[in-house]
């Protein structure tokens, strides 16, 4: 069987408000880092002042971005927290609504900053190591 496949237990829980101006990766990074969490669940609602978020040609093996400014609203951002080179890795994607509605979404890259936000992690027992995948030319789960 896959390692992954192995059943995890919630642990801890943390409910948090990012502050205003933080830059969410870096942010729920540092947290993680703090709280010492090595494998959990994120997810996160809020705006932003400026946001880059992307998807990943699997062509060219690299990811196109798009950087929004302004205001610009965190309908959904779900990820996760792993462990990559020793340090706690924060993988999000989000969605992001503008004030038409209009939604956009992809992964989201550290820079994105906060108006405010609320964010949930919960924290799972065991962890999630990254490594090199030299097929996807992503850090991915060890299996
Ligand atoms: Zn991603």
């Amino acid at each position: 069987m896959n390692r992954t496949e192995h059943p995890m237990r919630a642990k801890r829980q943390f409910f948090v408000r990012v502050p205003r101006g933080a830059d969410l990766v870096e942010y729920l990074t540092a947290l993680a880092a703090r709280k010492r969490i090595r494998c959990g669940a994120v997810s996160v609602i809020g705006a932003t002042h400026v946001a880059t978020i992307g998807t990943f040609d699997q062509r060219r093996l690299a990811y196109v971005k798009k950087t929004f400014r302004g205001e610009m609203e965190i309908v959904s951002c779900t990820g996760n927290v792993s462990v990559k080179d020793g340090k706690p890795f924060l993988h999000l994607h989000a969605v992001l609504g503008d004030t038409k509605l209009r939604c956009y979404g992809g992964h989201l890259f550290p820079g994105s900053k906060v108006f405010s936000a609320e964010a949930h992690i919960v924290e799972l027992s065991g962890a999630r190591v990254r490594e090199p995948d030299p097929e996807t030319g992503l850090s991915l789960w060890r299996r």
